[in-house]
């Protein structure tokens, strides 16, 4: 969604709202399987002292299968989002800087970009998931297998390994 600031540009104090269901379906991990409520972006932009910065909110539920253990589980979103927009770059270095194109700004590459750098690289049911028995298959959460006391220390510190992949 483009955004139109002509009327807060060059206008200090001043700021303009918006909130929309960004388009994510594409850069979705491939352990989200739905949306239970759309993913949507909430926010501002302001001028303050001449210079614009947004400042947002991503929000959405997510149904989501655990990398470990395959189940599946709900998970809901808070992810901060922060830029600055500038008609240059002036400083290379920071990437929280984003181009206005003339009097408007983009705002599916700041959200979306927010969106994926803020995605969780691993998606786990529950952060100390046990994950399935490499030997038997068991889901671990449910209960010890019958397998596990015949494992040397030596594998189980391979199967963790595997387990945090
Ligand atoms: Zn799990
Ligand atoms: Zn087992």
């Amino acid at each position: 969604m483009r955004i139109d600031l002509h009327e807060i540009i060059g206008v200090p104090g001043s700021s303009v709202a918006f909130d929309y269901e960004p388009d994510v379906s594409g850069v979705n991990s491939d352990a989200v399987i739905e949306a239970l409520e759309p993913v949507r972006a909430k926010g501002r932009i302001r001028n303050s002292a001449g210079v614009l910065y947004l400042e947002a909110e991503i929000t959405g539920r997510l149904k989501c299968v655990c990398d470990r253990c395959a189940a599946e589980f709900e998970k809901s979103l808070r992810l901060p989002v922060k830029a600055v927009l500038a008609e240059e770059l002036c400083d290379e270095e920071n990437s929280d800087i984003y181009l206005l194109d003339g009097d408007y700004v983009d705002l599916d590459e700041i959200v979306v970009t927010a969106y994926v750098l803020n995605m969780d690289t691993k998606f786990l049911c529950k952060e100390d998931c046990k994950g399935l028995c490499p030997r038997c298959g068991k889901n671990l959460n449910e209960g010890p297998c019958g397998c596990r006391g015949e494992i040397n220390p030596q594998l189980a510190v391979l199967q963790q390994l595997l387990m945090d992949k």
